[in-house]
């Protein structure tokens, strides 16, 4: 972690600080740090600056609809000129384990500042400028679409631009950001069971006797006493 980052969080951080899934792109070790870029690669010694954070320790992307929030970090020594503080970027999906290495393949074209590549423009513009980018919150199933709609829609009403409000909305949200209390802000509820099955058909002799019905239509074939 950077110094620039470690100043963000306070001190409460520590506790609630995030477990990443780490790996090394000039060896293929795999680990997991609570801090993604604290150190070289253990297994090739290779600058801290390669290892990369792949997901957070129990957000592994899965297939189905998630939506989630990236956290980035402003590059330490040259600030990222259009954003000197760290932003976020909220986005949905039906499938994570595609469209998060999408997202990091970058492509972003400085001259006509465009992205090539598959991921968001967004994203690929901070990768261009030397930002750290980690994923930092995940909400599962029925829930995420209503999610992003909500916080997408959130706008600061008297500024002219689409764009205001957005930063500061997803802040709350932010485990590395507001660490007292991102916990309580959209949970990541699971989704309600589903609805019991409808029960098979079973005969219920009070809602109807089978013999009392056939002795009703044909009582000349009706049991009689028993003789003797
Ligand atoms: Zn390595
Ligand atoms: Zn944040």
């Amino acid at each position: 972690m950077t110094a620039a980052a470690a100043e963000l969080l306070s001190p409460a951080a520590a506790a609630v600080r995030l477990v990443h899934r780490v790996v090394c792109d000039g060896c293929g070790w795999v680990g997991y740090r609570r801090a993604p870029w604290c150190r070289a690669c253990p297994a090739c010694g290779v600058d801290r600056s390669k290892v990369r954070p792949v997901w957070l320790a129990g957000c592994a992307p899965h297939a189905g609809l998630c939506c989630y929030l990236a956290h980035i970090w402003p590059p330490p020594d040259h600030p990222w000129p259009g954003y000197r503080h760290a932003c976020h970027y909220l986005g949905s999906t039906i499938d994570l384990r595609v469209r998060w290495p999408e997202h990091l393949s970058g492509g972003y074209d400085p001259v006509s500042h465009k992205n090539n590549g598959p991921g968001s423009r967004l994203i690929a513009a901070a990768l261009h400028a030397g930002c750290q980018v980690e994923l930092v919150r995940v909400w599962r199933g029925s829930q995420a679409r209503r999610l992003e709609q909500r916080l997408k829609q959130r706008r600061k009403p008297d500024s002219g631009s689409l764009r205001a409000g957005a930063a500061r909305s997803l802040r709350p949200l932010c485990p590395l950001c507001s660490p007292a209390g991102w916990w309580r802000r959209y949970p990541d509820l699971p989704d309600p069971p589903p609805l019991p099955r409808p029960r098979r058909l079973v005969h219920d002799p009070e809602l109807w006797d089978a013999d009392a019905e056939w002795d009703a239509a044909f009582p000349h074939l009706a049991d009689g006493p028993s003789p003797g």
